[in-house]
């Protein structure tokens, strides 16, 4: 029996499918990549965007053709609202929460549930030989207004710090290299008196020659001791993921982001004085629901003022059910969102070549993951891609290696080895 599966969305998707692999590894199901040939489809969805959701309904035409050569199962899970629940079940044969995963097995008639209290102590069925998405935690208390996270995940739940520091150190002595903490605001994890300061601490204490990172960081949950740890580890990298939103008080109150651009950009501050080399990435949404071109401007001062490494914009869409599409229109036009999305776009593209630039010369620690025809491809500690350019074919893939950035674009670097 074969299955298929297909990913929407952020890390946190593609480490839930990662726990769908391993369920149906166990049920005997054999993973391919085309659907033609699977006996069941698996869609791990997102549910944050419209674009995403329209892209689901885009599937059942395949579906359709599929079932006419033999028969075909549909699963859908994730990131699932209950209003595209009724729709989406037109052509979907299951649909569950991702935190009911040990429901499948029942699903697709093999055995009973798996008796597992949380779906993220699912050992995963990791992708990578050497990167491993870690979830600490699942869902949201935020209630940002434009959101659906809080309603198709649900409240925030933690993980047992126990059980992540024994995947952590498991993963180590497997060979993985890069260890990416996930959970929708990381840093708010508190579990049996364990915060994340001090999870993060139990983590950089094992021993091995490894990296890690986490996102997303809120800025409501930044502690003075967060910094203290990060500054005095060996294995955090300095690449620190804060997303803003806004660059504008009235707009992040209308958010529901409770902060001001005044906290965030002192958060910031404090990072870059303790970690002068950090690179900086966030979430920016654009066109929300009656943003003035004056309030835009300031999004795009905050952006300047930042000089970020990478910026994630969206375009505001509406999802209903929340706060904002219960409450505030969308007046802006999706023209306009588009000039908004370019404008900054733009400033991004200048600042992060800005920071790129700064590295050229500079010897540098980098992680390599793929290799091509005489160039590998790698990751830089502060979580930069680098191209690396070299003569002969050496065996470097899933090794830490130091070399010289010689160019650098807004998009990446280019590097020769060092000898
Ligand atoms: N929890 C993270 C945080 O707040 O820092 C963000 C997680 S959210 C799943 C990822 C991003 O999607 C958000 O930061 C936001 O920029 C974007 N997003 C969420 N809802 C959106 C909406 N209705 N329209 C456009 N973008 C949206
Ligand atoms: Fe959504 Fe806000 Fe929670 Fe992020 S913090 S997942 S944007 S509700």
């Amino acid at each position: 029996m074969k299955y298929h599966i297909i990913i929407f969305g952020c890390q946190m998707n593609y480490a839930d499918a990662e726990r769908v692999d391993s369920v149906m590894n166990s049920l005997g199901y054999v993973k391919t990549g085309k659907m033609e040939d699977a006996n069941v489809v698996i869609i791990v969805a997102c549910s944050v965007r419209q674009h995403a959701i329209e892209k689901i309904y885009g599937l059942n035409r395949k579906f359709e053709a599929t079932r006419k050569i033999h028969p075909l199962k549909t699963i859908l899970t994730g990131c699932v609202l209950e209003s595209d629940k009724k729709k989406m079940l037109k052509f979907f044969d299951y649909i569950f929460p991702i935190n009911e995963l040990q429901k499948l097995p029942k699903f697709l008639g093999k055995r009973k549930p798996i008796d597992i209290k949380e779906y993220l102590s699912i050992t995963p069925a990791h992708n990578s030989q050497f990167q491993a998405y870690v979830p600490i935690s699942n869902g949201c208390n935020q209630f940002c207004s434009y959101c659906v996270v809080p309603y198709a995940r649900g409240r925030e739940v933690c993980r047992d710090p126990k059980e992540i520091i024994e995947e952590c150190k498991c993963l180590i002595e497997k060979g993985y290299k890069e260890i990416i903490l996930l959970g929708q605001t990381i840093n708010s994890y508190a579990h049996k008196g364990v915060n994340f300061s001090e999870l993060l601490r139990r983590i950089d204490n094992i021993s091995g020659d490894f990296w890690i990172r986490f996102l997303s960081s809120h800025p409501n949950f930044f502690t003075p001791k967060l910094i203290e740890v990060w500054k005095n580890s060996k294995h955090i990298t300095p690449y620190l993921h804060l997303a803003v939103q806004s660059g504008d008080n009235t707009i992040l109150k209308k958010m529901n982001r409770k902060y001001t651009v005044g906290k965030y950009l002192s958060i910031i501050a404090k990072m870059k004085k303790a970690i002068p080399d950090i690179t900086i990435s966030t979430d920016i949404i654009v066109g929300y629901c009656g943003e003035t071109k004056k309030q835009f401007e300031n999004t795009a001062r905050l952006m300047k003022k930042v000089k970020f490494d990478m910026v994630y914009i969206a375009k505001y869409s509406p999802r209903k059910g929340t706060i904002a599409e219960k409450m505030y229109k969308d007046t802006i036009s999706w023209e306009e969102k588009k000039k908004r999305h370019e404008t900054l776009n733009a400033i991004l593209a200048k600042t992060a070549l800005e920071n790129n630039k700064k590295m050229i010369n500079k010897p540098v620690r980098v992680f390599v993951e793929t290799v091509g025809d005489g160039f590998f491809m790698a990751k830089t500690y502060n979580f930069k891609n680098v191209k690396i350019i070299v003569k002969a074919n050496r065996d470097l893939v899933g090794k830490f290696i130091v070399v010289k950035i010689i160019k650098a674009s807004s998009w990446g670097l280019t590097a020769r080895l060092m000898n």
